[in-house]
């Protein structure tokens, strides 16, 4: 027996809906609406699509559907975020974190199931790789957040489990359904992509997209880079730093936001803000401090809060501005870095430095 799949509409951008809708012979404007009913009204039954024909709502539900993730587990934190176990086909889970903030809200959204960039203080990356979100997926994150709070949805930021360049393409049609006017109308100062480093997709990045560009640093040389984050042996710092100045080339007020995560005795010193300071003189920066989190089986530990202090002046001195990261959420282990979901390692890593840990953790 042939069994036709329904087309989930979700996985649709702006461009893809219309093509769709003209595909099944009926309009390009009908696609808009769809866009519009299903991410600005929440909207997933297509009897409820009043100015749709009853004749195209009849034909979408022969070949199309709406399929949304399901929030299995909500957790909140003293602080107000929220870490929302979402789960997703094939038993795959992912988490979602929602952080609200004076006048801001954000989302901190998941591009993959699990990464496999192993990078040394990652929990995420103790859980090995599973594989691409889809698109449908990854927006679905912001269509539940938007359902879930009762305040409006500022920000996004793409700083959830996995490495969105490697997940290129499904992450550009999601962001571009974010920004669309027809929904959530982000701008690109509100959504925040924030990546490893894949240089080649930075460049791309920069033809496609204008989302504001995070680049987790983490170190101010190469040596050190390549143990902490080891795609750094194939894109070091001197094609790194070209490339971010590249991306906000011609736009003055854009920065590059970096992220450090502050290590005990291993990156923290006086002479690493030197290398710093001169690493990104002439790159219009933001630093971005994030005290590690930890997390079971780790090696590392939290720089104490003096020495991120002192750190943190000496930048300041040098003009660079920087800000320490609220730790939130971290009671619910929804903090940078501690996120896990349940991830069934498809990659051949022969030798895991620490056995998996807790997957459970986040559905217990
Ligand atoms: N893969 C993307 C997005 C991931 S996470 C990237 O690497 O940028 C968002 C930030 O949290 C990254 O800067 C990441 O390096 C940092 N992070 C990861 N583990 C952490 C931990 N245990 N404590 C603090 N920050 C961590």
């Amino acid at each position: 027996m042939i069994t036709h799949q329904k087309t989930n509409l979700m996985e649709l951008d702006r461009k893809a809906m219309e093509a769709f809708f003209q595909g099944i012979g009926s309009k390009a404007f009908h696609g808009r609406n769809v866009l519009k009913w299903i991410h600005k009204h929440g909207v997933t039954d297509f009897d409820t699509m009043t100015d749709l024909s009853k004749r195209l709502r009849s034909q979408l539900k022969e070949v199309a559907e709406i399929r949304v993730p399901e929030i299995i587990l909500d957790q909140p934190a003293r602080d107000g975020t929220h870490k929302w176990l979402l789960e997703l086909e094939c038993n795959n889970r992912v988490e979602a974190v929602y952080i609200p903030d004076g006048e801001r809200s954000t989302l901190c959204v998941s591009t993959q199931i699990g990464c496999s960039l192993d990078c040394s203080f990652c929990s995420t990356a103790q859980q090995g790789f599973n594989r691409n979100l889809t698109v449908a997926e990854i927006i679905g994150q912001v269509w539940v957040a938007v359902r879930e709070s009762d305040r409006p949805l500022t920000n996004v930021v793409l700083m959830g489990m996995g490495e969105p360049l490697a997940n290129f393409d499904a992450v550009i049609s999601a962001m571009r359904i974010m920004q669309d006017d027809l929904t959530y109308m982000l701008s690109k100062y509100r959504v925040t992509l924030s990546t490893s480093g894949i240089v080649p997709a930075i460049y791309r990045l920069r033809e496609l997209s204008d989302v504001s560009l995070a680049v987790s640093l983490h170190a101010p040389n190469n040596t050190l880079r390549d143990q902490l984050v080891p795609i750094n042996r194939k894109y070091p710092l001197e094609q790194l730093i070209p490339a971010c100045r590249e991306f906000i080339r011609g736009d003055r007020r854009r920065k590059i936001t970096w992220e450090y995560v502050m290590l005990d005795g291993v990156n923290d010193s006086i002479q690493h803000a030197r290398q710093l300071i001169r690493l990104l003189e002439g790159t219009p920066s933001k630093l971005n401090l994030i005290p590690f989190n930890p997390f079971p089986g780790t090696r590392y530990r939290r720089s104490p809060p003096e020495r991120i202090e002192a750190f943190r002046q000496r930048l300041m001195k040098s003009g660079i501005i920087s800000m320490t990261r609220k730790t939130r959420g971290d009671d619910i282990d929804a903090a940078c870095g501690q996120l896990v979901g349940r991830v069934k390692d498809r990659s051949r890593r022969e030798l895991r430095r620490v056995p998996v840990v807790s997957v459970t953790r986040g559905s217990a």
